[in-house]
């Protein structure tokens, strides 16, 4: 079952003054920032999904982990509000004494934030759903064979938009976004780029595609550039505020700091090594949010002012 939390389809468009800097005959962005619900993202599609069987199991309160800025969390609380539904969200460590960014929008969507302290965060998520009775973990990043589907949705959306596609560029965090892409459209037309979320994406997300697609497919076939991780996930890179720059300065969009950031990076590199292919799509999987909580992305966009 699931259920519906977002705008479909999200739009495709083209990008030609990114295309041009970048020597390409073209380049198209699938907007899929532009979903509806919560400040929009690419967790809305899994959550249709993960929510959908949620409810189905009869739960009325849903937990889930992630890092501070996480903007799975941002949007589970909003779709939790959108459906009647508690939200509980784990992080890690104690509170700090910054709210920006996706923080403030959970606590504008009433969701209820634990700080896990030093004890496992997930340990702790599995706790909460024991203790609160009528409840449903949702796993970190939205990313299991459940919520994966909904990446399989937007590949289908893809291919009616834009038959004849070749290469997906998308962020790769928990796995679930590339492995949904990759079941529906094959490994060799899916370039994921690393942020680090996960010290091993790779089999992680072939087996998630695999689980999917109800074949096997090998880790060693997936298409994944490790090269924009930089100094670790949290960390707003030096190749990442240049694609943040080139992005708005020629097609007015704006990236974040940790995801779309990287993803424009390792397109960027790809574009110049030549290995990128004709049509590429980059999925803008949303992140404003974290944009403006990330103290770094914030004062470096402040630094461009003249
Ligand atoms: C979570 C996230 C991603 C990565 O998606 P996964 O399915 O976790 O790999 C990319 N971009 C943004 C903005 C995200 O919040």
């Amino acid at each position: 079952m699931k259920v519906s939390l977002g705008s479909w389809p999200t739009p495709l468009e083209p990008a030609p003054r990114l295309a041009a800097a970048l020597g390409l005959a073209d380049l198209w962005f699938k907007r899929d920032d532009l979903g509806g619900l919560g400040a929009g993202g690419n967790k809305i599609r899994k959550l249709e999904w993960t929510l959908g069987a949620a409810l189905a199991d009869g739960a009325e309160t849903v937990v889930t982990t992630g890092a501070p800025q996480s903007n799975h969390a941002r949007l589970t609380a909003a779709a939790a509000a959108r459906l009647g539904l508690n939200a509980v969200l784990v992080f890690p460590g104690e509170a700090g004494e910054s709210r920006s960014g996706n923080l403030a929008l959970d606590g504008l969507f009433g969701a209820r934030v634990v700080w896990a302290g030093d004890r496992d965060r997930a340990q702790v998520a599995e706790e909460i759903v024991a203790e609160a009775g009528k409840a449903a973990l949702i796993p970190f990043g939205g990313s299991n064979a459940v919520g994966a589907r909904g990446y399989v949705e937007a590949a289908r959306e893809l291919k009616q938009q834009l038959p004849g596609l070749t290469t997906v560029v998308v962020a790769l965090g928990s796995g679930g976004t590339m492995a949904g892409l990759v079941a529906e459209l094959g490994p060799e037309h899916v370039l994921g780029v690393d942020t680090g979320a996960l010290a091993d994406p790779l089999p992680v997300v072939a087996q998630l595609a695999g689980e999917v697609a109800g074949v096997t497919i090998a880790a060693d076939h997936l298409r994944v550039r490790r090269d924009q991780v930089g100094p670790g996930y949290p960390h707003f890179t030096e190749a990442s505020a240049a694609a943040l720059t080139l992005t708005a300065r020629t097609e007015g969009v704006v990236l974040d700091p940790i995801y779309t950031g990287r993803a424009m990076a390792g397109l960027i590199a790809a574009a110049k090594d030549g290995s990128l292919g004709d049509r590429p799509i980059f999925l803008h999987t949303g992140g404003l949010p974290g944009f403006f909580g990330n103290p770094d992305a914030v004062a470096y966009a402040e630094s461009s002012l003249s």
